[in-house]
């Protein structure tokens, strides 16, 4: 990052000449093959094919290597893996360090479909998982096997939305065995949050399908790696197939400009609801990173330079099935789906169990039904409003 700000590095990152070709965005090169001029040119090609020369569609086009600068320049590290969603990029990432017979250490606040991967795929790798506590700190010393390759952390977490302390771990885990690679799950942060890197850890791994994007219409994976991961992560992606199309890398890029805006407008926005929520009589607890009480919520502050929309809040009543449905069948502004990170406001509901069942560390610490926000870009007038009639259809069916 030099000594840009953020907000001046987002414009500028990746938009080099040689990508621009004369217009102000990185040009669209698609391509599955690259014509060599020469014998010689091919030679040199394949040569350099790791370090953006022009090779083959697999390794990338300028619009990818574009954007991939533009990712180095705002995480920090040498390189950035591109994959086809975010799912990719955590396996991928995991994969390219781990071999039968080894171990990983998984925050059991995990993405489900990460959690689901460890239980399917590296089982039957024989890579043996053991989950830890987001809040483990420097505890996770203890579960450091000799075998141990990997720690994988992701803050906050999904759903619960623990801030994990990741000095405390870097520095655990470093003290224990320095060649343990720890990655991170930088997707609520966007990348640009939270100075994964610099705080220690050795790859970020980002849904580019949330924040980057930021419109709810492509899917991107990426990982940016320091300089002692580089190559394998790299080398490793290569050869499981791993790449997205220049349409895509020319969005993610494009994403990046209106980053900066996007992100405070989430925040200022998701943080006037979910005070507003922590105010409200049917809410037990708000799970948001700035508010205080929130678990994690000092190292938030210590080492995050901002927040994003997504947080959850849980109700002082498991909701009936009639309730929860009466509750989120109709919101105006509020639409029901998966995934996150687009300009609009999204809902979700969890009981506790359905919750507990995929965490794999076991139960959960509440009674209540969960409910996850993303807030967009909306006024927050309106989207309170929203909120509020909501509590009325609960309280309602309440009385009858
Ligand atoms: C959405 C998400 C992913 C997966 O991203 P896809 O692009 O949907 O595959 C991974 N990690 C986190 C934290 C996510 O929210």
């Amino acid at each position: 990052m030099a000594n840009k700000k953020i907000e001046t590095a987002l414009i500028s990152a990746g938009r080099d000449k040689k990508y621009t070709q004369g217009s102000v965005n990185a040009v669209i090169q698609r391509a599955s093959s690259l014509v060599f001029d020469s014998v010689h040119a091919k030679k040199q090609a394949t040569a350099q094919r790791a370090n953006g020369e022009l090779f083959y569609g697999r390794r990338g086009t300028l619009t990818h290597f574009s954007f991939q600068q533009a990712m180095v320049e705002l995480e920090g590290g040498v390189g950035c893996a591109l994959y086809p969603c975010g799912a990719a990029a955590v396996t991928n990432a995991i994969l390219s360090f781990v071999g039968a017979g080894d171990h990983i250490l998984v925050t059991g606040s995990v993405y489900e479909p990460t959690t689901d991967f460890c239980r399917h795929i590296l089982a039957k790798l024989n890579v043996a998982t053991t989950w830890f506590d987001p809040l483990i700190g420097a505890g996770i010393a203890a579960l450091i096997q000799k075998n141990t390759k990997v720690v994988f952390l992701e803050s906050p977490g999904s759903i619960t939305m623990e801030v994990q302390d990741i000095p405390a771990i870097v520095n655990a885990v470093r003290a224990v065995n320095p060649e343990i690679v720890i990655m991170l799950d930088n997707t609520w942060a966007a990348g640009i949050l939270l100075p994964a890197l610099a705080l220690g850890v050795d790859i970020s791994i980002q849904a580019g399908t949330k924040y980057i994007i930021g419109h709810s219409d492509a899917m991107l994976g990426t990982a940016v790696a320091n300089a002692r991961c580089w190559d394998q992560l790299r080398e490793q992606s290569y050869l499981m197939g791993q790449m997205v199309d220049a349409d895509t890398a020319y969005m993610a890029a494009r994403g990046l400009r209106t980053l900066g805006v996007r992100l405070k407008q989430h925040a200022q926005n998701g943080l006037r609801v979910a005070e507003w929520l922590a105010q409200r009589p049917e809410v037990a607890v708000v799970n948001h990173p700035a508010l205080p009480g929130s678990k994690g919520h000092e190292f938030f502050v210590r080492d995050f330079i901002g927040a994003s929309g997504l947080f959850s809040f849980i109700l002082r009543q498991r909701l009936t099935q009639f309730q929860l449905e009466h509750y989120l069948d109709n919101f105006q502004h509020f639409s029901m789906a998966y995934s996150w990170g687009g300009f609009e406001s999204l809902i979700l509901a969890n009981q506790p169990e359905e919750i507990a069942a995929i965490r794999p560390a076991g139960g959960v610490d509440f009674t209540g039904t969960l409910v996850r926000v993303h807030i967009g870009l909306e006024n927050t007038d309106d989207l309170i409003a929203d909120l509020a009639a909501g509590f009325e259809r609960i309280n309602e069916s309440l009385d009858s």
